[in-house]
Protein backbone atom coordinates (compact mmCIF):
# COMPACT_ATOMS: atom_id res chain seq x y z
CA UNK A 1 0.00 0.00 0.00
CA UNK A 2 1.18 3.53 -0.75
CA UNK A 3 0.22 6.88 0.91
CA UNK A 4 1.23 9.57 -0.68
CA UNK A 5 1.67 12.27 0.96
CA UNK A 6 0.27 15.99 0.41
CA UNK A 7 2.32 18.04 2.96
CA UNK A 8 -1.31 20.35 3.54
CA UNK A 9 -0.90 22.94 5.84
CA UNK A 10 -2.88 23.11 9.30
CA UNK A 11 -4.38 24.92 11.87
CA UNK A 12 -4.00 24.10 15.49
CA UNK A 13 -5.73 20.72 16.16
CA UNK A 14 -6.26 18.16 18.93
CA UNK A 15 -4.23 14.75 19.70
CA UNK A 16 -6.89 12.40 19.47
CA UNK A 17 -6.55 9.71 22.54
CA UNK A 18 -9.04 6.73 21.44
CA UNK A 19 -9.58 5.07 18.45
CA UNK A 20 -12.15 2.80 18.54
CA UNK A 21 -13.97 3.03 14.75
CA UNK A 22 -13.39 3.86 11.38
CA UNK A 23 -16.05 6.15 9.35
CA UNK A 24 -16.34 5.48 5.93
CA UNK A 25 -17.47 8.71 3.75
CA UNK A 26 -17.89 9.78 0.12
CA UNK A 27 -16.81 13.52 -1.13
CA UNK A 28 -20.08 13.92 -2.77
CA UNK A 29 -18.60 15.25 -5.87
CA UNK A 30 -17.26 13.16 -8.84
CA UNK A 31 -13.65 14.58 -9.14
CA UNK A 32 -11.75 15.66 -5.90
CA UNK A 33 -8.97 15.21 -4.30
CA UNK A 34 -7.35 15.82 -0.54
CA UNK A 35 -5.89 19.09 -1.58
CA UNK A 36 -9.72 20.50 -3.12
CA UNK A 37 -11.56 19.15 -0.17
CA UNK A 38 -8.23 20.89 2.18
CA UNK A 39 -9.57 23.98 0.78
CA UNK A 40 -13.31 23.63 0.97
CA UNK A 41 -12.55 22.57 4.54
CA UNK A 42 -10.31 25.22 5.40
CA UNK A 43 -13.29 27.68 3.91
CA UNK A 44 -15.48 26.22 6.61
CA UNK A 45 -12.91 27.72 8.97
CA UNK A 46 -11.52 24.45 10.12
CA UNK A 47 -8.09 23.54 10.74
CA UNK A 48 -8.06 22.06 7.11
CA UNK A 49 -9.18 18.48 5.47
CA UNK A 50 -11.67 16.86 8.25
CA UNK A 51 -10.44 13.40 6.70
CA UNK A 52 -7.41 11.29 7.62
CA UNK A 53 -7.40 9.78 4.22
CA UNK A 54 -8.98 10.08 0.82
CA UNK A 55 -9.20 7.34 -1.97
CA UNK A 56 -9.37 8.15 -5.71
CA UNK A 57 -11.00 6.85 -8.02
CA UNK A 58 -7.39 5.52 -9.85
CA UNK A 59 -6.67 3.53 -6.07
CA UNK A 60 -4.50 6.21 -4.93
CA UNK A 61 -4.39 7.07 -1.39
CA UNK A 62 -3.58 10.37 -0.40
CA UNK A 63 -3.19 11.61 3.32
CA UNK A 64 -5.12 13.90 4.86
CA UNK A 65 -5.10 14.93 8.46
CA UNK A 66 -2.34 13.56 10.00
CA UNK A 67 -3.72 10.54 11.49
CA UNK A 68 -3.27 11.39 14.62
CA UNK A 69 -5.21 14.24 15.20
CA UNK A 70 -9.06 14.30 16.04
CA UNK A 71 -10.49 14.62 12.81
CA UNK A 72 -13.16 17.20 11.66
CA UNK A 73 -16.51 14.51 9.87
CA UNK A 74 -18.37 13.68 11.72
CA UNK A 75 -19.88 15.54 14.63
CA UNK A 76 -20.15 14.16 17.53
CA UNK A 77 -18.53 10.57 16.46
CA UNK A 78 -15.03 12.49 15.88
CA UNK A 79 -13.00 11.93 19.50
CA UNK A 80 -12.56 8.15 18.73
CA UNK A 81 -12.69 7.56 15.16
CA UNK A 82 -10.81 7.91 11.88
CA UNK A 83 -12.46 9.16 9.05
CA UNK A 84 -11.79 7.95 5.32
CA UNK A 85 -13.28 9.89 2.02
CA UNK A 86 -13.67 8.03 -0.97
CA UNK A 87 -13.67 9.86 -4.33
CA UNK A 88 -16.76 10.29 -6.06
CA UNK A 89 -20.83 10.47 -5.45
CA UNK A 90 -22.37 6.99 -4.55
CA UNK A 91 -25.14 7.96 -4.97
CA UNK A 92 -25.40 8.33 -8.56
CA UNK A 93 -22.11 5.98 -9.26
CA UNK A 94 -21.10 2.48 -8.42
CA UNK A 95 -17.11 2.05 -7.39
CA UNK A 96 -14.56 0.68 -9.44
CA UNK A 97 -11.98 -1.81 -8.92
CA UNK A 98 -9.12 -0.09 -8.44
CA UNK A 99 -10.51 2.60 -5.85
CA UNK A 100 -12.21 -0.23 -3.94
CA UNK A 101 -9.14 -2.28 -3.69
CA UNK A 102 -7.69 0.38 -2.60
CA UNK A 103 -10.27 1.13 -0.01
CA UNK A 104 -9.86 -2.56 1.54
CA UNK A 105 -6.48 -2.37 1.78
CA UNK A 106 -5.91 0.76 3.45
CA UNK A 107 -8.92 -0.18 6.32
CA UNK A 108 -7.31 -3.40 6.55
CA UNK A 109 -4.70 -2.03 7.74
CA UNK A 110 -6.09 1.08 10.07
CA UNK A 111 -8.19 -1.96 11.93
CA UNK A 112 -5.12 -4.21 12.30
CA UNK A 113 -3.06 -0.82 13.48
CA UNK A 114 -5.27 -0.56 16.21
CA UNK A 115 -7.13 -3.81 16.78
CA UNK A 116 -10.32 -2.95 16.26
CA UNK A 117 -13.24 -4.36 14.08
CA UNK A 118 -15.88 -1.45 13.72
CA UNK A 119 -16.14 0.03 10.03
CA UNK A 120 -19.17 2.16 9.86
CA UNK A 121 -20.72 4.65 7.34
CA UNK A 122 -21.18 8.31 7.92
CA UNK A 123 -25.36 7.49 7.85
CA UNK A 124 -25.00 4.80 10.61
CA UNK A 125 -23.33 7.93 12.85
CA UNK A 126 -25.82 10.86 11.66
CA UNK A 127 -28.76 11.60 9.41
CA UNK A 128 -27.30 11.68 6.36
CA UNK A 129 -26.91 9.71 2.75
CA UNK A 130 -23.17 9.58 3.35
CA UNK A 131 -21.35 7.48 1.81
CA UNK A 132 -23.98 6.77 -0.57
CA UNK A 133 -26.63 4.11 -1.48
CA UNK A 134 -24.49 2.68 -3.61
CA UNK A 135 -21.08 2.47 -1.72
CA UNK A 136 -20.01 -0.97 -1.27
CA UNK A 137 -19.77 -0.83 2.35
CA UNK A 138 -20.08 -5.34 2.88
CA UNK A 139 -17.02 -5.20 0.78
CA UNK A 140 -15.06 -2.78 2.57
CA UNK A 141 -16.15 -3.99 6.02
CA UNK A 142 -15.25 -7.56 4.93
CA UNK A 143 -11.78 -6.75 2.85
CA UNK A 144 -13.00 -8.74 0.21
CA UNK A 145 -10.88 -7.56 -3.03
CA UNK A 146 -11.67 -8.24 -6.47
CA UNK A 147 -8.56 -8.38 -8.38
CA UNK A 148 -7.60 -5.78 -11.00
CA UNK A 149 -5.29 -8.22 -12.82
CA UNK A 150 -6.58 -9.79 -15.72
CA UNK A 151 -4.40 -12.56 -14.78
CA UNK A 152 -6.42 -12.60 -11.19
CA UNK A 153 -4.95 -12.46 -7.93
CA UNK A 154 -1.31 -14.45 -6.97
CA UNK A 155 -2.43 -17.12 -4.78
CA UNK A 156 -0.07 -19.51 -1.86
CA UNK A 157 0.67 -22.67 -2.11
CA UNK A 158 1.71 -24.47 -5.20
CA UNK A 159 5.67 -24.74 -5.57
CA UNK A 160 8.14 -22.66 -6.40
CA UNK A 161 11.42 -23.75 -8.13
CA UNK A 162 15.03 -23.99 -6.48
CA UNK A 163 15.99 -20.84 -5.40
CA UNK A 164 19.55 -21.06 -5.90
CA UNK A 165 21.57 -19.69 -9.30
CA UNK A 166 22.88 -22.70 -11.13
CA UNK A 167 24.21 -23.43 -14.54
CA UNK A 168 24.69 -26.19 -17.09
CA UNK A 169 24.52 -26.99 -20.84
CA UNK A 170 21.26 -24.53 -21.33
CA UNK A 171 20.63 -21.88 -18.87
CA UNK A 172 18.01 -20.04 -18.56
CA UNK A 173 15.99 -17.50 -15.69
CA UNK A 174 11.95 -16.51 -15.74
CA UNK A 175 10.70 -12.75 -14.63
CA UNK A 176 7.54 -13.34 -12.63
CA UNK A 177 5.21 -11.43 -11.49
CA UNK A 178 5.70 -9.61 -7.61
CA UNK A 179 8.90 -11.75 -7.54
CA UNK A 180 10.61 -10.24 -10.58
CA UNK A 181 13.88 -12.07 -11.85
CA UNK A 182 14.06 -15.83 -10.18
CA UNK A 183 17.28 -17.80 -10.16
CA UNK A 184 18.78 -18.93 -13.06
CA UNK A 185 18.08 -23.25 -13.41
CA UNK A 186 19.76 -25.32 -16.04
CA UNK A 187 19.40 -28.74 -18.55
CA UNK A 188 15.64 -29.29 -17.42
CA UNK A 189 14.97 -27.94 -13.97
CA UNK A 190 12.01 -25.82 -13.31
CA UNK A 191 12.34 -22.47 -13.76
CA UNK A 192 9.48 -20.35 -12.30
CA UNK A 193 6.18 -21.60 -9.95
CA UNK A 194 2.95 -23.32 -10.81
CA UNK A 195 -0.07 -23.49 -8.99
CA UNK A 196 0.38 -19.78 -7.51
CA UNK A 197 -1.13 -18.23 -10.83
CA UNK A 198 1.93 -15.74 -11.55
CA UNK A 199 2.58 -15.42 -14.98
CA UNK A 200 5.63 -15.53 -16.73
CA UNK A 201 6.45 -11.86 -18.02
CA UNK A 202 9.64 -12.52 -19.98
CA UNK A 203 12.31 -15.22 -20.19
CA UNK A 204 16.23 -14.97 -20.21
CA UNK A 205 18.48 -17.56 -21.56
CA UNK A 206 22.29 -18.14 -21.47
CA UNK A 207 22.40 -19.44 -25.89
CA UNK A 208 23.87 -22.48 -26.13
CA UNK A 209 25.25 -22.18 -29.94
CA UNK A 210 23.24 -19.79 -32.52
CA UNK A 211 20.10 -19.81 -31.01
CA UNK A 212 16.73 -17.71 -32.24
CA UNK A 213 13.71 -17.59 -29.08
CA UNK A 214 10.04 -16.92 -30.47
CA UNK A 215 7.21 -16.04 -27.53
CA UNK A 216 3.33 -14.95 -27.81
CA UNK A 217 2.94 -11.97 -25.32
CA UNK A 218 -0.47 -10.74 -24.55
CA UNK A 219 -1.72 -8.03 -27.06
CA UNK A 220 1.82 -7.88 -29.02
CA UNK A 221 1.33 -10.94 -30.31
CA UNK A 222 4.27 -13.44 -31.23
CA UNK A 223 7.42 -12.03 -31.13
CA UNK A 224 11.23 -13.46 -32.48
CA UNK A 225 14.62 -12.88 -30.71
CA UNK A 226 17.41 -13.75 -32.82
CA UNK A 227 20.52 -14.71 -32.06
CA UNK A 228 20.22 -14.17 -28.45
CA UNK A 229 22.55 -13.85 -25.87
CA UNK A 230 22.32 -13.79 -22.06
CA UNK A 231 21.10 -10.02 -21.88
CA UNK A 232 18.62 -10.36 -24.35
CA UNK A 233 15.24 -9.75 -22.87
CA UNK A 234 12.86 -12.07 -24.33
CA UNK A 235 9.58 -10.71 -23.49
CA UNK A 236 8.91 -7.53 -21.25
CA UNK A 237 9.32 -6.20 -17.83
CA UNK A 238 7.06 -3.60 -15.90
CA UNK A 239 3.64 -4.05 -18.43
CA UNK A 240 1.95 -6.65 -16.54
CA UNK A 241 2.01 -8.86 -20.13
CA UNK A 242 1.87 -12.87 -20.12
CA UNK A 243 3.68 -14.95 -22.25
CA UNK A 244 1.63 -17.55 -23.40
CA UNK A 245 3.72 -19.84 -25.67
CA UNK A 246 7.39 -20.42 -26.41
CA UNK A 247 9.79 -21.76 -29.36
CA UNK A 248 13.15 -22.39 -29.87
CA UNK A 249 15.15 -22.74 -32.60
CA UNK A 250 19.16 -23.07 -32.71
CA UNK A 251 22.00 -25.41 -33.91
CA UNK A 252 21.28 -27.84 -31.03
CA UNK A 253 18.43 -29.60 -30.92
CA UNK A 254 16.76 -28.51 -27.69
CA UNK A 255 13.96 -30.34 -25.47
CA UNK A 256 11.26 -27.99 -23.89
CA UNK A 257 7.68 -27.69 -22.34
CA UNK A 258 5.90 -25.04 -20.24
CA UNK A 259 3.23 -24.54 -17.56
CA UNK A 260 0.33 -22.88 -18.23
CA UNK A 261 -2.45 -21.96 -16.02
CA UNK A 262 -5.76 -24.07 -16.02
CA UNK A 263 -3.92 -26.39 -18.75
CA UNK A 264 -0.87 -27.19 -16.64
CA UNK A 265 2.21 -28.69 -18.07
CA UNK A 266 2.00 -28.82 -21.98
CA UNK A 267 4.14 -32.06 -23.93
CA UNK A 268 7.79 -31.76 -23.94
CA UNK A 269 8.37 -30.35 -27.91
CA UNK A 270 11.58 -29.61 -30.46
CA UNK A 271 13.18 -27.16 -32.02
CA UNK A 272 10.43 -25.11 -34.29
CA UNK A 273 7.52 -26.19 -32.25
CA UNK A 274 5.30 -24.01 -30.09
CA UNK A 275 5.41 -25.03 -26.29
CA UNK A 276 2.14 -23.41 -24.86
CA UNK A 277 -1.44 -22.19 -26.03
CA UNK A 278 -1.42 -19.37 -27.69
CA UNK A 279 -4.55 -16.45 -27.69
CA UNK A 280 -6.44 -18.30 -25.13
CA UNK A 281 -5.38 -15.57 -22.17
CA UNK A 282 -3.37 -18.17 -20.19
CA UNK A 283 0.07 -16.89 -19.12
CA UNK A 284 2.95 -19.45 -18.69
CA UNK A 285 3.84 -20.26 -15.07
CA UNK A 286 6.69 -22.33 -14.79
CA UNK A 287 9.42 -23.75 -17.98
CA UNK A 288 12.15 -26.34 -18.69
CA UNK A 289 14.50 -26.53 -21.39
CA UNK A 290 16.86 -29.34 -21.95
CA UNK A 291 19.62 -30.42 -24.67
CA UNK A 292 18.71 -34.53 -25.44
CA UNK A 293 21.40 -36.77 -25.96
CA UNK A 294 19.79 -38.37 -28.65
CA UNK A 295 16.35 -37.55 -30.34
CA UNK A 296 14.19 -40.82 -31.35
CA UNK A 297 11.18 -41.90 -32.19
CA UNK A 298 9.23 -44.97 -32.88
CA UNK A 299 7.23 -46.93 -35.67
CA UNK A 300 4.67 -48.51 -33.71
CA UNK A 301 1.64 -51.17 -34.51
CA UNK A 302 -0.87 -49.09 -36.35
CA UNK A 303 -0.37 -46.16 -35.48
CA UNK A 304 2.98 -45.32 -37.69
CA UNK A 305 5.85 -42.91 -36.66
CA UNK A 306 5.17 -41.00 -33.99
CA UNK A 307 7.19 -37.80 -33.05
CA UNK A 308 10.64 -37.42 -32.22
CA UNK A 309 11.23 -37.41 -28.44
CA UNK A 310 14.69 -37.06 -26.09
CA UNK A 311 16.21 -38.67 -23.39
CA UNK A 312 14.60 -39.43 -20.32
CA UNK A 313 11.39 -40.00 -22.79
CA UNK A 314 9.36 -43.11 -23.62
CA UNK A 315 9.68 -44.08 -27.22
CA UNK A 316 6.66 -46.29 -28.16
CA UNK A 317 3.69 -47.37 -25.96
CA UNK A 318 2.96 -49.07 -22.99
CA UNK A 319 -0.01 -50.64 -22.00
CA UNK A 320 -1.53 -50.94 -25.14
CA UNK A 321 -0.26 -53.90 -26.52
CA UNK A 322 1.01 -52.23 -30.00
CA UNK A 323 4.37 -53.74 -31.14
CA UNK A 324 6.79 -51.88 -31.94
CA UNK A 325 8.11 -52.03 -35.23
CA UNK A 326 11.27 -50.01 -35.82
CA UNK A 327 13.19 -46.95 -34.38
CA UNK A 328 14.78 -44.54 -36.17
CA UNK A 329 17.79 -42.75 -33.51
CA UNK A 330 19.24 -39.12 -34.52
CA UNK A 331 22.65 -39.22 -32.48
CA UNK A 332 23.27 -36.15 -32.17
CA UNK A 333 26.61 -36.57 -32.49
CA UNK A 334 27.38 -39.63 -30.47
CA UNK A 335 28.56 -42.95 -32.24
CA UNK A 336 25.97 -45.43 -31.88
CA UNK A 337 25.73 -49.07 -32.91
CA UNK A 338 22.66 -51.20 -33.16
CA UNK A 339 21.29 -55.13 -33.97
CA UNK A 340 18.24 -55.79 -34.22
CA UNK A 341 16.31 -59.02 -34.09
CA UNK A 342 13.19 -58.44 -36.65
CA UNK A 343 9.78 -61.15 -36.39
CA UNK A 344 11.12 -63.82 -39.40
CA UNK A 345 14.22 -61.52 -40.59
CA UNK A 346 16.26 -63.07 -37.58
CA UNK A 347 18.91 -60.31 -36.44
CA UNK A 348 20.20 -57.54 -38.91
CA UNK A 349 23.29 -55.61 -37.93
CA UNK A 350 23.08 -51.70 -38.55
CA UNK A 351 26.50 -51.09 -37.80
CA UNK A 352 27.00 -47.26 -36.92
CA UNK A 353 24.16 -45.83 -37.10
CA UNK A 354 22.87 -42.02 -38.56
CA UNK A 355 19.77 -40.63 -38.23
CA UNK A 356 18.47 -41.77 -42.03
CA UNK A 357 19.12 -45.28 -40.33
CA UNK A 358 15.43 -47.32 -39.77
CA UNK A 359 16.26 -49.83 -37.43
CA UNK A 360 13.08 -52.49 -37.87
CA UNK A 361 11.22 -52.73 -40.57
CA UNK A 362 8.06 -50.60 -41.84
CA UNK A 363 4.68 -51.94 -43.93
CA UNK A 364 5.05 -55.10 -42.94
CA UNK A 365 4.02 -55.56 -39.65
CA UNK A 366 6.35 -57.54 -37.98
CA UNK A 367 7.40 -56.96 -34.68
CA UNK A 368 11.18 -55.88 -32.94
CA UNK A 369 12.05 -58.85 -30.80
CA UNK A 370 14.96 -58.09 -29.19
CA UNK A 371 17.84 -54.95 -29.79
CA UNK A 372 21.12 -54.89 -29.25
CA UNK A 373 22.82 -51.04 -28.77
CA UNK A 374 26.27 -49.65 -28.29
CA UNK A 375 26.67 -45.79 -27.47
CA UNK A 376 27.50 -43.59 -24.16
CA UNK A 377 23.89 -44.30 -22.37
CA UNK A 378 21.64 -46.76 -20.72
CA UNK A 379 18.78 -47.83 -22.04
CA UNK A 380 15.77 -50.18 -21.10
CA UNK A 381 12.86 -52.17 -22.70
CA UNK A 382 9.18 -52.41 -22.23
CA UNK A 383 8.48 -56.05 -23.54
CA UNK A 384 4.74 -57.88 -24.08
CA UNK A 385 4.16 -59.74 -20.92
CA UNK A 386 6.88 -59.19 -18.69
CA UNK A 387 7.00 -55.04 -18.88
CA UNK A 388 9.73 -52.97 -18.31
CA UNK A 389 13.12 -54.42 -18.00
CA UNK A 390 16.14 -53.10 -16.11
CA UNK A 391 18.76 -50.23 -17.23
CA UNK A 392 21.60 -51.57 -18.91
CA UNK A 393 24.13 -50.42 -20.45
CA UNK A 394 24.49 -49.93 -24.23
CA UNK A 395 27.73 -51.58 -24.55
CA UNK A 396 27.35 -53.24 -27.67
CA UNK A 397 27.02 -57.19 -25.90
CA UNK A 398 24.15 -56.80 -23.49
CA UNK A 399 20.75 -57.78 -25.17
CA UNK A 400 16.98 -56.74 -24.41
CA UNK A 401 14.20 -58.27 -25.24
CA UNK A 402 13.79 -61.68 -27.06
CA UNK A 403 14.15 -64.50 -29.19
CA UNK A 404 12.22 -67.30 -30.87
CA UNK A 405 9.70 -66.67 -28.13
CA UNK A 406 7.59 -64.28 -30.86
CA UNK A 407 7.33 -61.79 -28.07
CA UNK A 408 7.35 -58.01 -29.54
CA UNK A 409 8.98 -55.17 -27.78
CA UNK A 410 6.83 -52.16 -27.09
CA UNK A 411 8.71 -49.51 -25.96
CA UNK A 412 12.18 -48.33 -25.34
CA UNK A 413 13.64 -45.18 -23.31
CA UNK A 414 16.89 -44.11 -22.76
CA UNK A 415 19.04 -42.11 -20.58
CA UNK A 416 22.38 -40.24 -19.63
CA UNK A 417 24.87 -42.89 -17.77
ZN1 LIG B 1 -19.76 11.89 5.28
Amino acid sequence: MNIVETNLSFGAMTVRSRTNRIICHHAAAKTCGAATIHSWHKANGWAGIGYHYVVRKNGTIERGRPEKYVGAHATGSNSDSIGVCFEGNFDQESMGAAQKNAGIELISWLKSKYGIGTVVGHRDVMATSCPGKYFPMADIVNGKVSSTDPDGDVTSGGTTQVQKDQGGAITYQVHARKIGWMNWRCDGDMAGTTGQNRRIEAIRIQPDGRMDVSVHIKTDGDKKYSNINADTLIGTTGKSKRLEALMIEGDKQFRYRVHQKTYGWSAWTSNGKWAGVKGKSKQIEAIQIKEPIILVRAHVQSVGWTEYVGDDEVIGTTGKAKRLEAIQIDPLGMEIKAKAHIQGDGWVDYGVIDKDTVIGTTGESKRLECLCLEGDFEWRAHLAESGWTDWTEADGVATLGTVGQALQMEAIQIRRK
